[in-house]
């Protein structure tokens, strides 16, 4: 189980219930506060540790150890569930004839993710095709269409055309023969007015079957607001997160997923086209508890 690698201090006060039938509250306590430190530190919300907290405390109390289960046994798989619960499972992404739009502040890594997915769903046997609509940041464009040519995947932008929403309606019609098509948005430094509009607008042009929420591992507090407020203009259906390869442990994006009430779809880990993963909870967790 991944709870088996988890990180020393944790490991340490399970140990110390080796050959204990029962646990007290002083045992649970304990381990509850190493979790609390290693998932704060790895960004996850206050509110969302206390509530983990609080379930893990009741279980590891209330519920008796099946029969012939030690109480490591039983609190170790109480946690484990427990953290599952937090991480979520991934965002079901099947494997057919789709949309995908992305949203996201500037730099928190949709071109990037773009051109990744579009790979990601070459390698299983799909056409994926990207459309460029960022006319906002300078060198979008250039980035994109070197990316996507990279991941050797159909690409459609307009580098004269500063219309993004007439961008997107070429692109639909340019790139109708594709399987999977997603579509790059533009960003902004902070959340703007005009960026939700605009995301609106593409939306009515594209319409996506499903919306992804790109978010910067290292993102903190910022994952709640901007959430709600993509949430509130598209519906979120799903988060990318990237730069996992940095030092960020990438929790701040849990946040997200649970004000969104949504999943973890892809992970970001490198600067290259083939640099992404699918999410899956067990590795998560143990790098957030890592
Ligand atoms: P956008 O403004 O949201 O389109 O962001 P970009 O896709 O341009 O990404 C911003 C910067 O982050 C670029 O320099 C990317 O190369 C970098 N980047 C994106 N994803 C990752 C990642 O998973 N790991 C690393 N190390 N860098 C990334």
């Amino acid at each position: 189980m991944v709870l088996d690698d988890l990180g020393s201090s944790l490991r340490g006060s399970l140990d110390q219930l080796r050959g204990k039938s029962r646990l007290d509250e002083e045992d649970v306590e304990d381990i509850v506060k190493e979790i609390q430190r290693s998932l704060l530190q790895a960004d996850v919300s206050v509110d969302l540790v206390m509530d983990l907290s609080e379930d893990i405390r009741q279980r590891a109390l209330d519920e008796e150890p099946p029969g012939g289960t030690s109480a490591r046994d039983h609190v170790l798989r109480i946690v484990y569930e427990e953290l599952v619960d937090l991480v979520g499972e991934s965002t079901d992404l099947p494997l057919e004839d789709q949309t995908i739009m992305l949203a996201g502040l500037q730099g928190s890594g949709k071109t990037t993710t773009a051109a990744k997915m579009a790979w990601w769903f070459s390698k299983k046997g799909l056409r994926p095709g990207v459309i460029q609509t960022d006319t906002f940041r300078p060198g979008a464009y250039d980035q994109a269409k070197q990316m996507a040519e990279r991941a050797e995947v159909d690409f459609y932008g307009e580098p004269d055309n500063d219309n993004p929403v007439e961008i997107a309606e070429h692109g639909m019609e340019e790139l109708s023969d594709v399987d999977v098509l997603i579509v790059d948005t533009a960003g902004r430094h902070a959340l703007e007015e005009t960026l939700i509009d605009e995301l609106e607008q593409i939306e009515s042009v594209v319409e996506p079957d499903r919306n992804l929420l790109v978010l910067d591992a290292a993102i903190g507090q910022g994952a709640k607001e901007q959430a709600d407020r993509f949430d509130g203009a598209v519906g979120i259906d799903g988060v990318a997160i990237t730069k996992l390869d940095g030092t960020a442990k990438g929790g701040g994006a849990l946040a997200a997923v649970d004000r969104t009430d949504s999943s973890i779809a892809f992970l970001g880990t490198g600067e290259e086209v083939q640099d992404i993963e699918r999410f899956e909870p067990d590795g998560f967790i143990s790098r957030l508890l890592g």
